[in-house]
């Protein structure tokens, strides 16, 4: 892959990412062809970014425990990988997915999370969204005060954007959670803001800023502007919407406006093209609000018994609509343990790639990972750290005479010995490990070079004390030994050379032997 292919490919990730276009379709399909080529490329976290946008998608159409999964699935890669930019992204989509589940506690948890992995050397504009998102949760949690600090900061982030829609946004959403959490006054205020900074900009708002505008003139009585308000949006809403929801509640917040200036017979007519269009799409959600909305028009004309058959609809669908939210909230619930299934397999999986499958000990591929962080450790931290090479002596006899069987049942034991050493030291102070065929190795730490001759004699002496006749007759068991000390510029291949031309010195001087290299002057003692 040339660095250019990698650049253009998270250019189109980020355009596809802020992307709330028409097209989701194109979106996705997109998404999934910049999936593949990443995935030729071996660029992961573009494969991530790629599939996280599809997942997206897929939620926005209502396919809620596939997405979900994804997107645990991508938080959970992200921070493994340490990558922020993808822990914050999967988690503003999680708080959106939960949100629709209708668990505001965990969208706010999600919102907190995002917001908190945003990187500040992410350009402002790329910010914002995780921004507004946060205080959108904290109002929809009830802490419009808290929610308004954010907005501050939200509006602050969209000032310089050179997209007047920036700053737009973060005013609407700004006015509609006053709207909601029942300050209308405050909310125009707001809304006189959105329309000075249209008129300054050249810019129209769209339906869903006139939405806003719409709602808040209900709530402040000003039902004839507000109806004209929310014609105007229904006339300047595209179709094929991204937000497929958008029209019923345009349609929802007519009806009211009309009912509201006695208009009876159109609020019912508006309730009836809106009701349609719910039970054509299944937004479920909406539809409970129109059969509420359609006992408040019978009401309004005094014909309660309609009233009253429209009010016992509305309390059925809003019990199923929550019944509804339960039971995806118990899919996620099942596509979360799934990932942390998922995860603990690879771990397994992991572990067992780095144990020598015979006697259990870590093997070379674990030496290979993990003593170059312990001898920078022992240097930083001016700790002696002492390397041993192990080889048994004459180990070829044994196959030879008794069977190749009982050689590993040499090794097993061998290995035992060598594990409970580690155990009797400490874990994090001494490391043990097959190295291959007969040969082990043993790290030991914060150890000077009498304590560590000392651990190794023990060693030495144990095997060959270890009641071995009944495995192997009258063969001797014993191990030849080779250590040396971390010097300054010590890496692996160098102090595993130097304990290896010990080894070597213990053999030539009859086997059965611990030889350590002297300790020179610029040791780690
Ligand atoms: P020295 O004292 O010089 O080390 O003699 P040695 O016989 O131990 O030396 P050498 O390295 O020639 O022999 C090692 C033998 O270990 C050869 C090989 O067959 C045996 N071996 C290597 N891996 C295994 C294993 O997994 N199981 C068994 N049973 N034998 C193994
Ligand atoms: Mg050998
Ligand atoms: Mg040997």
């Amino acid at each position: 892959m040339s660095p250019g292919d990698s650049a253009a490919r998270s250019a189109e990730l980020d355009r596809l990412e802020d992307w709330t276009g028409l097209d989701p379709r194109g979106r996705a399909s997109r998404a999934a062809e910049i999936e593949l080529s990443a995935a030729t490329a071996g660029d992961e976290a573009a494969e991530m970014r790629a599939r996280l946008i599809q997942a997206d998608v897929a939620e926005r159409s209502g396919d809620l425990k596939a997405s979900t999964s994804v997107m645990w699935q991508v938080n959970e890669w992200a921070r493994r990988n340490d990558h922020r930019y993808l822990i914050a992204r999967s988690h503003l989509l999680l708080g959106r997915t939960y949100r629709n589940m209708g668990d505001v506690a965990a969208l706010l948890e999600h919102a907190v999370a995002a917001v908190e992995h945003l990187d500040d050397t992410l350009p402002a504009r790329r910010r914002l969204p995780y921004v507004v998102k946060y205080a959108d949760a904290l109002t929809e949690a009830g802490s419009i005060a808290a929610a308004r600090e954010r907005y501050r900061q939200a509006a602050e982030l969209a000032r310089n954007s050179p997209d007047v829609r920036d700053e737009m946004m973060v005013l609407n959403n700004h006015a509609y959670a006053e709207y909601l959490s029942g300050e209308p006054q405050r909310a125009w205020e707001l809304v006189e803001e959105m329309r000075a900074l249209a008129a300054a900009r050249g810019h129209r708002l769209d339906p869903n800023d006139l939405d806003t505008v719409a709602s808040v003139q209900v709530a402040l009585g000003r039902y004839a502007e507000a109806e004209q308000t929310i014609l105007d949006a229904i006339t300047a809403y595209p179709e094929g919407h991204q937000e497929a929801d958008a029209l019923p509640e345009f349609l929802l917040t007519l009806a009211i406006t009309r009912r509201l200036q006695g208009a009876a017979d159109a609020a019912r007519q508006t309730l009836a093209e809106c009701r349609s269009l719910c039970e054509a799409h299944g937004h479920g959600e909406i539809l409970v609000r129109v059969l509420q909305e359609q006992a408040e028009v019978y009401a309004a004309a005094g014909d309660y018994q309609r009233a009253y058959e429209e009010y016992k609809r509305y309390h059925l669908a809003e019990k199923q609509v929550l019944d509804e939210q339960r039971e995806a909230q118990a899919r996620t619930r099942q596509a979360l343990f799934e990932v942390n299934e998922a995860r603990q397999e690879a771990d397994r999986f992991r572990e067992q790639a780095r144990r020598d499958p015979l006697t259990g000990l870590r093997n070379r591929r674990y030496v290979d990972e993990h003593l170059p962080a312990l001898i920078d450790r022992a240097r930083n931290g001016g700790k002696p750290l002492w390397v041993a090479v192990l080889d048994l002596d004459h180990f070829k006899q044994i196959n030879d005479l008794c069977s190749h069987e009982i050689g590993d049942q040499v090794l097993v034991m061998v290995a035992a010995m060598l594990a409970d050493t580690v155990t009797g030291l400490g874990e994090d102070s001494a490391m043990a490990a097959r190295l291959g065929g007969e040969e082990f190795l043993l790290v030991l730490c914060g150890r000077g070079h009498a304590e560590t001759l000392a651990v190794l004699e023990r060693l030495r002496r144990r095997i060959a004390a270890h009641p071995w006749r009944q495995a192997v007759g009258d063969l001797p068991v014993t191990t030849s030994i080779g250590a040396a000390p971390a010097v300054d510029g010590s890496t692996q291949a160098t102090l595993l050379a130097q304990a290896d031309a010990q080894l070597y010195t213990a053999k030539r001087a009859g086997r059965n032997r611990v030889r350590t290299a002297a300790q020179p002057a610029g040791a780690m003692r």
